[in-house]
């Protein structure tokens, strides 16, 4: 397939963009049109069409709505100031939903040409991406399962979807250190699930947990391991860095979180800082002790949304652990800056990671 092979529909009645870019939020507002393609066992993908933005008819029984065979990605596209669109390593955000359609026996994707439809569906839309300091487009394609069915087993019919939405800057403010609470009764995965999967499932199984985190005033969880509750896995939905000792740490993919394009730009990005980072089991315990002995330097999150997430305070029981006295590490901020500056296409793109739309 190629981008020939794409229909497309064009709206009769484009919607009003959004007027105040600084109150767009996140993920409220769709733009005019999206990208389907359907798939049937036997021929395979096919009908690549763009439509007008609509509802979707599904039959009661389409699989998806029982049985959660639902994978997802999540990635950005950024205006530079020169008016070119960016994209940061998409292709790894379409290799990810492969492995996240192997893991739930959804037929995989071209992932080729699925960049390709993006790419034809960002230009179609290219006068939704917002502009001022800090926002971007947030693209979400998506597959579900079709089938009119109530037996369990995978489906023969699939939709893969992408749309599209304008989002505000994460921090209208400038970087900002949360509250993170050590979560010791609900686990998100266990090595085996779907933890290494943007699944639907897992956001599901994390609900309860955020829900509390939040009553109990905390914006993210920290999630423990499932079996032996002491290795720390990832912060809601971002992978977690420490800096202990001068050196960086990061949990090891083992097959229960989530092998974030963040957490692998980050690796990279360090070690070009020039710090040692390892990536390898970390227990609560280690971070209590480092916390103790003055060497838990800092600790942040990272993932597409916010980029980079400063932990101002860990909370593991009633041991409160603030870090780097409430402020935004070092790292955490220079990380921060080279990541949004490669994003943006303000700052030296030394790894070529950025993709012109
Ligand atoms: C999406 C996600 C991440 C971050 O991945 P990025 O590719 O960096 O956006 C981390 N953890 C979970 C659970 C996620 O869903």
């Amino acid at each position: 397939m190629n981008l020939n092979d794409i229909k497309i529909t064009k709206t009769a009645s484009p919607k009003a963009k959004p007027a105040d870019q600084t109150q767009l939020g996140f993920g409220r507002i769709f733009t005019d049109h999206m990208f389907l393609m359907d798939y049937t066992k036997g021929t395979g993908w096919h009908d690549p069409r763009i439509v007008p933005y609509q509802n979707l008819s599904l039959d009661p029984a389409a699989m998806v709505l029982h049985y959660g065979q639902a994978v997802f990605e999540g990635l950005k596209a950024y205006r530079a100031k020169d008016g070119e669109i960016l994209l940061f390593r998409p292709q790894m955000n379409f290799a990810r939903l492969n492995a996240s359609d192997e893991r739930l026996c959804i037929p995989e994707l071209d992932e080729t040409f699925a960049l390709e439809a993006l790419k034809a569906l960002i230009r179609l839309e290219q006068s939704w991406i917002p502009t001022a300091e800090g926002t971007s487009l947030y693209i979400r394609p998506f597959v579900i399962a079709t089938d009119p069915y109530v037996g369990v087993r995978p489906s023969n019919t699939y939709l893969f979807i992408i749309i599209l939405s304008p989002v505000g800057a994460y921090y209208p403010e400038g970087l900002n250190p949360v509250k993170i609470f050590v979560e010791t009764d609900y686990v998100r995965a266990v090595r085996g699930g779907l933890g290494f999967t943007k699944a639907a499932a897992n956001y599901a199984a994390s609900l309860k947990s955020q829900e509390k985190a939040k009553e109990l005033g905390f914006s993210q969880v920290l999630w423990l391991d499932g079996i032996h509750r002491k290795y720390i896995e990832e912060v809601g939905t971002m992978n977690v860095f420490f800096k202990i000792a001068g050196k960086l740490a990061t949990p090891a993919l083992q097959g229960s979180i989530l092998p974030g394009v963040t957490r692998d730009s980050a690796i990279s990005l360090l070690k070009k800082f020039g710090y040692a980072v390892e990536e390898r089991q970390i227990t609560i315990d280690e971070l209590l002790d480092a916390y103790r002995d003055g060497t838990l330097e800092e600790a942040f999150g990272t993932g597409t949304a916010a980029v980079v997430c400063p932990i101002g305070e860990l909370i593991y029981g009633d041991v409160s652990m603030p870090l780097s006295g409430g402020k935004i590490g070092p790292v955490s901020q220079k990380l921060y800056d080279t990541l949004t500056g490669i994003q943006w296409g303000t700052g030296e793109d030394s790894f070529g990671w950025a993709v012109r739309v």
